[in-house]
């Protein structure tokens, strides 16, 4: 069936006469003896309806976690690796959570890149926007993990690509409100799922019913929130790139990208994220971000509602992604009050602030 259809259709109980056609949350910590499961620490009916429908969407089983630095953690403490293969620029958590092991690191954004026991990847890169081909990467050897957070199951599926364990960050396009924070791995080997599974449980990191169930409606409708948020980033790409207060736009699905040929035949649909770097640099950038009025300046992405941010304004984030780069999440507003907003807060003409 198609991803479409899966998002909709996975993860529910089977129809009953009278019964809800969605798992009902179930708050509950200890089960009554005698089943498989009896404390909700090991796992949790929830979790499970949530990882049906993500297993579905990308192919394997899946194991959902509290957030997706827990995934992180999970898959790293799992796979216990001694070197890594990763491209110059990642989530700054995930860069930080490497950079706390002890680990050889090798940065490389062509593939088959360098030898390694793990190499690690997001699709496109947060939040320079790259390309990376998967299946090259993931024919290098050792185990490969992709951070398919930016991109989703409905842009791109790691493991038909050769992906050993795909990572999400559930908290972002997957729920898609900016309501929770929920992470997620998934892989085709079940003993290694049994691993994650253990880790979760030894060490806590199982994700409450009420988040669960909130990310499970949300990925109901994460096929059409995508495509429509995609449509919006590349109508506004074009505005972008056109704009004088514009000195660069990075959209992956712009012909004048690096990577656009890669981007072409990898994604199903352009992903929704699109960097700017302002002339004038960061003041610009700045003044970008408390100017616009119907997006919100706030971190993160993936939510209904449109967000940007520079991102070079937290600490962690690599220096070399430049200072003036201000990250936009297009959401699903309609696209020509999201550009009416953005020229406002260019032309500057909103002195109250
Ligand atoms: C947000 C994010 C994470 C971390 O997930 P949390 O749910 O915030 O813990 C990991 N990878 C990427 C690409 C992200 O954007």
């Amino acid at each position: 069936m198609d991803r479409a259809t899966l998002a909709v259709a996975a993860g529910r109980p089977l129809p009953t006469p009278d019964a809800p056609l969605n798992e009902p949350v179930e708050f509950a910590s200890a089960l009554a003896a005698g089943g498989a499961v009896e404390y909700t620490r090991q796992d949790a009916r929830n979790s499970r309806a949530l990882e049906q429908t993500l297993g579905a969407l990308e192919g394997g089983e899946a194991v959902l976690f509290g957030s997706g630095m827990a995934a992180v953690a999970a898959v790293l403490d799992v796979l216990a690796p001694s070197s890594v293969a990763r491209p110059p620029v990642l989530y700054s958590g995930t860069s930080a959570a490497l950079a706390a092991r002890d680990l050889h690191q090798q940065a490389s954004l062509d593939w088959p890149g360098p030898a390694a026991d793990l190499t690690w990847l997001e699709s496109p890169t947060n939040p320079d926007l790259r390309v990376i081909d998967i299946a090259a990467a993931a024919s290098t050897g050792g185990n490969t993990v992709v951070d398919n957070t930016f991109a989703t199951p409905i842009a791109q599926r790691p493991l038909a690509l050769g992906a050993d364990v795909v990572l999400h960050s559930v908290s972002k396009y997957l729920s898609g409100h900016s309501d929770l924070i929920l992470g997620a791995l998934v892989c085709t080997d079940s003993g290694l799922a049994d691993e994650f599974r253990r880790h979760r449980a030894l060490y806590g990191a199982i994700p409450g019913p009420m988040e669960a169930w909130l990310a499970l409606r949300g990925i109901r409708t994460l096929d059409v929130r995508y495509r429509r948020a995609s449509e919006n980033a590349a109508f506004l790409a074009g505005r972008l790139a056109d704009h004088p207060a514009v000195a660069k736009m990075i959209w992956p699905g712009s012909p004048d990208h690096p990577d656009h040929a890669l981007a072409l035949s990898s994604f199903d649909v352009m992903p929704p994220v699109i960097a700017i770097i302002p002339e004038g640099g960061q003041s610009a950038a700045e003044a970008l971000c408390r100017d616009v009025r119907l997006w919100t300046h706030a971190t993160s992405l993936g939510g209904v509602e449109s967000t940007l941010e520079r991102r070079r304004r937290h600490e962690a984030e690599s220096d070399l992604v430049d200072p003036a780069l201000v990250r936009l999440s297009v959401g699903i507003e309609n696209p020509e009050d999201l550009w009416e907003d953005l020229s406002a807060a260019f032309s500057g003409i909103r002195p109250d602030h």
